[in-house]
């Protein structure tokens, strides 16, 4: 039977780019060793790293005078990271659900940190508007796409002050302006590649401004000037990202992802709201995420819940369950997930509610 995979991460990846990440392990380049055999210094990987830099440029468009960096940890890592290079004495953060509020953790290690507003009160249902950042903080912190809670910032905040984002689980889903931010970081096993690799955008003239000592692995300038060789870097989802960039370039780039997001999603939220059994969690449709969309069962309906997560794994779907702190469910739609698995979904919800 098809599976339709809605992995909120790891997660799907276009099918060419396993085959040939697998065919690399098998061989990597004719070379009759495997892409896992292979030294980060050999004459035939550096290429790899280079193209998946220039490709990250040009698809997101990045000015001059920023490096794209390939890096472990996760963005977890990022969390503290980011604070160690670029907070002096202040930094707001915005606090949209678990992971801003882990970022919000680790930088209160470093300075002040100033939550310039937050939904916890309704549960993350919704993204807050209307707060003024302070001018005099050296970064404001967004998670442009919350996973768990299935909000999304659409566009790039409007504030005078230089940006960081946690982009984990919307990058390359829409266009950037990249020049708004001091750093763009995300685990990259979501749209990019499979876990173990973490994407860094950073400005150059932004770092080695802290008057602290940086650890050597944890400061970003090490890594801008080892091009990300510093030490080894996860040589397997290196490559697979570049698989992932070259697949994103032939199918139009970020313009055609926002594209098929919004009409994956579009799909989906208008069966949820049309769906007399279900409802969706997110209270303003303008927040809406194009990559984790949540619902639960409409209240009448609850105890259908278990049934309906049987009666849809049983036909292929997989991973629609959703995170403890929403419960009901969520559908991860990820670039590389084709409009068929979501019209799969709807046909499973519009069944099942013939059934009731
Ligand atoms: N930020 C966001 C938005 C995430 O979705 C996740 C993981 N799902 C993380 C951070 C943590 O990423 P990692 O596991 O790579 O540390």
């Amino acid at each position: 039977m098809k599976k339709h995979n809605f992995n909120a991460g790891p997660s799907i990846l276009p099918r060419e780019v396993i085959e040939k990440t697998a065919q690399a392990i098998l061989d990597f380049n004719g070379s009759g060793l495997s892409l896992m055999e292979i030294s980060h210094r050999a004459k035939d990987f550096q290429p790899v790293v280079d193209e998946a830099v220039a490709l990250f440029k040009e698809l997101l468009n990045i000015p001059d005078g920023y490096s794209v960096l390939f890096l472990g940890g996760g963005a977890s890592l990022e969390f503290c990271m980011v604070p160690y290079n670029f907070l002096e004495k202040k930094a707001a953060y915005l606090n949209t659900g678990t992971w801003a509020k882990k970022a919000m953790k680790e930088a209160k290690a470093f300075g002040e940190v100033v939550e310039v507003a937050s939904s916890a009160d309704a549960n993350y249902t919704f993204i807050p508007k209307g707060y003024e950042v302070p001018s005099d903080v050296d970064y404001f912190h967004i998670t442009t796409n919350n996973t768990i809670y299935g909000t999304e910032l659409h566009a790039d905040p409007e504030v005078n002050v230089p940006l960081v984002a946690d982009m984990s689980s919307d990058i390359f889903s829409r266009p950037v302006d990249v020049s708004k931010y001091i750093c763009i970081y995300g685990g990259a096993q979501k749209n990019l590649a499979p876990a173990g690799v973490t994407f860094v955008i950073v400005k150059n003239d932004a770092v080695g401004k802290v008057s602290r000592h940086i650890p050597t692995m944890l400061d970003y300038q090490t890594h801008i000037e080892k091009g990300s060789m510093f030490n080894t870097p996860p040589v397997v989802p290196i490559y697979a990202a570049l698989q992932t960039l070259r697949w994103l370039k032939a199918q139009g780039g970020v313009e055609e992802m926002q594209r098929r997001a919004k009409l994956r999603s579009d799909m989906l939220y208008a069966e949820i709201d049309r769906n007399k059994l279900f409802r969706g969690t997110v209270t303003a449709p303008e927040d809406r995420s194009y990559m984790n969309i949540c619902f639960v069962m409409a209240d009448e309906y609850k105890e259908l819940e278990a049934d309906f997560l049987k009666f849809a794994t049983e036909k292929g779907m997989v991973g629609i369950k959703g995170h403890r702190s929403v419960g009901g469910f969520r559908a991860s739609c990820y670039n590389a997930l084709p409009v068929e698995s979501v019209q799969a979904l709807i046909d499973c919800m519009q069944e099942f509610e013939k059934m009731h």
